[in-house]
Parts: structure tokens; sequence; C-alpha cells
């Protein structure tokens, strides 16, 4: 929830991460947030590339803006979609420049002549690579709270977000650091095998992550159990956690006081095991009609019900399997290559390190699109779940459904139709367009049908 996507959301803490600050959430894509929910999954994405509509086609879809928003959520649009783009490059660039002007090799050197332990060298090392990245990342970060300050979409003071920028940097530094020494010495232990022991170290790692993420996240936010200040919410979603056959008791059910930060409509699974909870944001819970709440609820209900964090940390920990493997060969072959003129002499040094965080860093950027076509599967799934999950409760799930996802995108902005390529890169949810129009359509219970996770 903390960190925006960039510089450390690459990599090997990265990975790690991503997980943790990835709730599974409702709303959509991500800059200019307060709170992005990148969700890293792995799969092949299927986005049929679709016609563009002309405008007088765009009153009739399901998901529209009126005009005056439009232009801003077009622009808002371009912006969020350069920023992403450009923070992922820059990551990528910024750890290349370390490498090539033998920074990383001097930072080695600099930690060896100020400290004579190896442990805390490393502590100096790792930290310093730390302090970097997080700096190299915030002209990308103020531009991202400039504009959405300027559209409306944030209202957090920019002394209130900085803050949150310093409480990131030390956790950061505190966290990231241990995870890098840890991997740094596996590296050292097992000069051969290392990418197997570093993926057995990221399994636990991950989940741990994942446990502990709802424990940090106040760090942020203010919570406070949803019962407090919206009892009769509460009762209603009762009905919904009765339904589904699932057993969330109202003590996890919490509410997150967004509405100091943003304007931006959201609510998101988070925890695993005695963490895990919902969360809605006390936006949602106040400026949307109750009915649109219960559907919301009833999708995030579906990732809790699906089994969707244990199955993302499954598919992370098989898909990494693998990318470790061929990054730990890629790494060597530029070490073997490139090594001397970086003054970087094997992988298992300081700087050798970080052209192991470099190589993770370009895999993570091209696996993007494999990991957000898993979300969007999830997302989709979760859809149908939520739609289901409201049937006989709200009078009509399509057009509470379809309402929902309005208020949703005009709550961030969200371009009505953006490039399939984008979408296909990008999103880690189907588009908002692309969700209204299958909720709109989607009635299995016409003709006496059933759905497909109910069985009335
Ligand atoms: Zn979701």
């Amino acid at each position: 929830m903390m960190v925006r996507r960039g510089f450390f959301q690459l990599g090997f803490c990265a990975v790690l991460l991503l997980a943790s600050l990835a709730p599974t959430d409702l709303t959509a894509q991500t800059a200019g947030k307060s709170a992005p929910a990148a969700e890293p999954q792995l799969a092949a994405p299927q986005v049929p590339a679709e016609p563009q509509l002309a405008e007088p086609q765009r009153a009739q879809q399901s998901y529209s803006l009126p005009p005056d928003k439009l232009a801003k959520a077009i622009a808002l649009s371009r912006i969020r979609n350069i920023l992403e783009i450009a923070g992922s490059i820059w990551g990528l660039v910024v750890l290349w420049l370390l490498l090539a002007s033998r920074a990383a090799a001097g930072l080695e050197a600099w930690a060896k002549r100020m400290a004579a332990r190896r442990w805390v060298q490393g502590i100096l090392f790792f930290a310093a690579v730390i302090l970097i990245g997080k700096l190299a990342d915030l002209p990308l970060g103020l531009i991202g709270h400039y504009e959405g300050l300027k559209y409306g979409i944030s209202v957090q003071s920019w002394a209130s977000w900085l803050g949150d920028e310093g409480k990131a940097l030390g956790l950061a530094l505190v966290i990231y650091t241990a995870v890098l020494l840890l991997f740094n010495w596996i590296v050292r232990l097992w000069p051969r095998r290392y990418w197997l022991g570093l993926w057995v170290a990221t399994v636990p790692l991950l989940v741990l992550t994942i446990f502990i993420s709802p424990l940090v996240e106040p760090l942020f936010n203010q919570f406070e159990p949803l019962a407090k200040n919206h009892a009769g919410l509460v009762a209603q979603l009762e009905k919904v956690v009765t339904r589904t056959g699932t057993n969330i008791p109202p003590e996890r059910m919490f509410l997150m006081k967004a509405g100091l930060k943003t304007n931006g409509l959201n609510a998101y699974v988070t925890g695993v095991g005695a963490t895990k909870r919902i969360v809605v944001w006390d936006t949602t819970a106040s400026r949307i009609p109750d009915d649109e709440v219960l559907f919301i609820f009833g999708h995030e209900s579906g990732h809790y019900v699906l089994h969707h964090i244990p199955k993302l940390i499954a598919g992370m920990a098989a898909g990494l399997f693998f990318v470790y493997w061929a990054c730990a060969g890629f790494a060597n072959w530029l070490v073997g290559r490139l090594g001397a003129s970086w003054k970087v002499s094997e992988i298992s040094s300081r700087s050798g390190f970080v052209v192991l965080l470099f190589v993770v860093s370009v895999a993570g950027f091209v696996l993007e699109p494999v990991s957000n076509g898993f979300s969007r599967h999830f997302e989709h799934q979760a859809d149908v779940y939520g739609q289901e999950a409201v049937h006989g409760i709200v009078a009509d799930p399509q057009k509470t459904a379809v309402a929902a996802f309005n208020d949703l995108g005009e709550a961030w902005l969200e371009d009505p139709n953006p490039s399939p390529l984008i979408e296909f890169w990008l999103f880690n949810h189907p588009s908002t367009k692309r969700r209204a129009e299958f909720a709109a359509h989607y009635d299995p219970w016409a003709n006496g049908g059933r759905g497909e996770f109910f069985g009335k």
C-alpha cells in the first residue's frame, strides 16, 4: 500500500514488495493515486483488440463520463501511463548507471574503508544503494503527486505526502537492507547454485510480507473497525457473508480513512492467515449507495473465497523458479562480458549483486504483461463472483455493478477507451469499460439459469 511503483518495485525485494503492497483491490490503474495496487501474477493475457468507438457511440457505452470529465480522464490517463512506463525504464537506467559509472564498485570500496566487519559493510553498501534508488525515484513521485492534486484525485498536502515518503524510505532502509544482505550472503554461500537458494528464501519471505503487510499499513493510514461508524452497512454486508458462506466476521472488516488523502474509491483484501481482512475505504463506504458497496464487497469476498492470495503466492513461486534460474545465467554472462569495465569481479561481490538486481528488474519489466494478465484473470473472476454474490440481495445486480464501475471510474478519472496495448501491458485490472460492459450483460439467472459460483 505504501510505495509507488518504481525503482524498488523492481528487483528481488521488488518481488517481495509487489506481493505485500498489492492487496487485491477493486479499482484499476495507478500513478497519481496514493494507493496503487499492482497485483503480481503470471499468465497469458487474452485481450482482443477493440475498435475505437466513434463519438456518438460513446454515450451508449456501459461506462461513460460527462464531456468535461472525459477530457480530464484522457489527459490524466496519458500522464499515468507515461509515468508508469518512465518509472520502470528509469529504474533500469539507474541500476545500469550505477554499474557503468563504476559507482557501485566505488560504493563497495567505500563500505570496506568505513567498516571492518563484513556485515556492517553490507549494511552500508545496500543502504546507500536503496537511498540512491529512492532519490532517483523522487522526481517521478513529485510529478505524480502534483498531477494527482491538479486533477483532484489527491487531497493530500505536500507535507503529509513528504512525510509518507520519509516513512517509506525508513521502512525500505530497514527491511530491504536486511533482505538484500541475506540474499547477498546466499549468493556468496552457493556461488554456483545461488539462484536456487534465493528461490528457497523468497517463498517464505513472500508469505511473511503478505502476512505483515496489514500490520505496516497503519503507519500510513488510519484504520478502524468498519462496524464502528457503519453499523448499518455491516448489517447489509452480513447478508452477503451469509450468501457466500464465507465466514468473514465483522472483526475482519476494516474502514480505512482514505478520504484524508484521496477522492478515489477502493476496497481490497489483504493479509494471510491471522491477518487476513477486508478493507473498505471511507470514501467508498460514504460516497456511493450501499448496494454498490455490497457489490464491491462481493468482489473482494471473491478474492477471499477463491483463494486468490494463496494462488498468487503459488503462482509467483512457480514463476520465480524459472525467472531466478534464467536471471542467474544472464547475470553471469553480463559479469563475464562487462564486469571488467564495471570493476565488478564476481556476482557474489556487493557490486556484483547490483548486476543481479539489474537483471531481475529487466525480467520484471519484460514479464509485467504476463503478471498483469494473471491479475486481470483473477479480477474478472472476482467481478463475476461479486455480481453473483449480491443476487437476491440487491434489486438488480447488473445495474448495481454497472453503477459501481461508473462511480469508480469517475472517481479515479479512468479513461473509458484506453488503448488495447496499454491495457495489455500496464493494466492489472480489465479496463473499467470492459468490466462495466461485462456486468451489463451478465445475467446467468435469466431463463432459470444459475451462476458460476453459486447454486442458485
Ligand atoms: Zn479485485
